[in-house]
């Protein structure tokens, strides 16, 4: 039998990292904080990167590859960019047997060694907008780490983008907060808050960060995306100037955007049940299991009639044929629903005389007898349905843990108990943001776009508040 899987009311926490090892989606490895990631959770990080891939290169952008090692120099150039990363940088110092001249850093993020490039390779106007994008593994020395949700190395995409306007670098960054958006709520089927993030919460040498965050079903946030208007703060510590269309020199705008392997752990964290995994049908490797149900007298017919029901069903989906004989056709149900294949075919001899097969939902159990010459499309039905409600199941829960709170007691009971989003005023003063993450340990999470036509209070300290935010404890 399957080792058992920690319900998520006894120890949310080991029942996140049961089903990640149970699924074989990661490992641990050799190096304290780092993740093996197993086959399937690869093949997930594959679909994942093949869509987003997708929206990226019909929003204009290519693919390159920068080194993975930035001189020391680099990284110490934009002030708040060392101060930021430096501390959980891992560096190089030695290598072909010899002390470097230079350390050099192993890379936590590309701005540096990529804004050292485009000074070589922007000249004029003509030379932008440069719209590039890196697949690649970045290295933060992580202190507490967990698998896929925050490891010392991890994979990732990272945009970066050079314009001549400011205008035109915000528009860039809104765009492809869009894109993750778009991603998380349709790909993903988890429903995301979109705005800024408050002075304290923004990325090291950004003049805005945008996010994307989701609710898990702890009720604890998470930060799925994030995407940067870096003004010229990058341009001016790499002397990157342009001469414009007048003929004057003018400092670049720069973005820079990123989502990464985390996504894996947020879609666990979403949507994931105490029978393992869950994925949303458009983002699974394997869309269906047929196992057939034999036993040793009928076995060469039932296997024959489920292997008709395969050979009509594969073109359509990526399917895969379970009639392994070591195994129980119980335990087999079990295995993949560990595994979150969302819809499994059973094929036993009752059916094989109606011309018929059972099948059942990954998401809610739910079973259905349907004629094999309709299951193809009985299927395509059930995949949507199972992606439509993984989706309203994940804005329902959201909306039912998410309440508007101005007395401050009240947040703070709220926080001690059930807890969830929290959407009260706030100042924008940081000595209020500090008091209320040392007294509750929530964290504005999100400045939404969307804001309430009139004023408030703060939620700290009373005073008149212009901008409603979102508090909630985070991952
Ligand atoms: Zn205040």
């Amino acid at each position: 039998m399957a080792e058992r899987i920690t319900p998520r009311h006894e120890n949310y926490s080991q029942w996140y990292i049961d089903i990640v090892l149970q699924a074989k989606l990661a490992d641990y490895s050799p190096v304290k904080g780092c993740m093996v990631i197993r086959p399937r959770g690869y093949a997930l990080w594959e679909k994942i990167q093949q869509i987003i891939d997708g929206m990226f290169k019909e929003t204009g952008h290519s693919n390159a590859y920068f080194p993975i090692l930035i001189p020391e120099s680099f990284i110490q150039k934009e002030a708040e960019h060392v101060e930021g990363f430096a501390p959980e940088c891992a560096v190089v110092t030695h290598a072909g047997g010899e002390e470097l001249e230079e350390p050099l850093f192993l890379r936590p993020t590309s701005e540096t060694i990529i804004w050292s490039m485009y000074k070589k390779w922007i000249q004029s106007y003509r030379d932008l907008p440069i719209l590039i994008n890196q697949w690649a593994n970045v290295l933060r020395w992580e202190k507490r780490t967990r698998l896929f949700l925050r490891t010392t190395e991890f994979l990732w995409q990272e945009g970066h983008t050079a314009h001549a306007t400011s205008e035109e670098a915000v528009e860039e960054t809104l765009r492809m907060l869009n894109v993750y958006k778009k991603f998380a709520e349709e790909y993903m089927a988890i429903p995301v808050l979109t705005g800024k993030k408050s002075e304290s919460e923004k990325f090291a040498g950004a003049v805005d960060t945008y996010t994307i965050e989701a609710m898990m079903q702890d009720k604890k946030a998470l930060q799925a995306g994030t995407s940067h208007f870096l003004g010229q703060k990058f341009a001016k510590a790499f002397d990157v100037t342009y001469q414009t269309r007048d003929g004057n020199l003018e400092y670049v705008w720069a973005t820079s955007w990123g989502v990464s392997t985390r996504l894996i752990g947020t879609l666990i964290m979403a949507h994931s049940d105490d029978k393992g995994l869950v994925i949303p049908p458009k983002l699974a490797p394997t869309e269906v299991v047929i196992i057939p149900i034999y036993k040793t007298g009928n076995k060469v017919k039932v296997v024959d009639y489920a292997k008709r029901v395969y050979e009509s069903i594969k073109g359509s989906y990526s399917t895969e044929f379970d009639d392994d004989d070591q195994y129980s056709p119980g335990w087999k149900f079990t295995e993949w629903e560990i595994r979150g294949v969302p819809v499994r075919v059973e094929v036993g001899p009752k059916d094989m005389g109606a011309d018929e097969v059972t099948l059942v939902r990954r998401d809610t159990g739910e079973r259905t007898l349907v004629k094999v010459s309709q299951v193809v499309e009985k299927i395509k039905t059930l995949m949507e349905d199972i992606q439509n409600s993984l989706f309203l199941r994940a804005l329902e829960f959201r909306k039912g843990n998410t309440r508007p709170i101005s007395d401050y007691e009240e947040f703070k009971q709220y926080f001690e108990s059930d807890g969830g989003f929290a959407e009260s005023f706030w100042c924008g003063s940081s000595d209020c943001e500090e008091r209320i993450k040392e007294e509750t340990k929530t964290t504005i999470r999100v400045i939404p776009f969307n804001q309430p036509e009139k004023p408030g209070t703060c939620i700290v300290c009373g005073e008149k508040a212009e901008q409603q935010v979102v508090f909630a404890r985070a991952y």
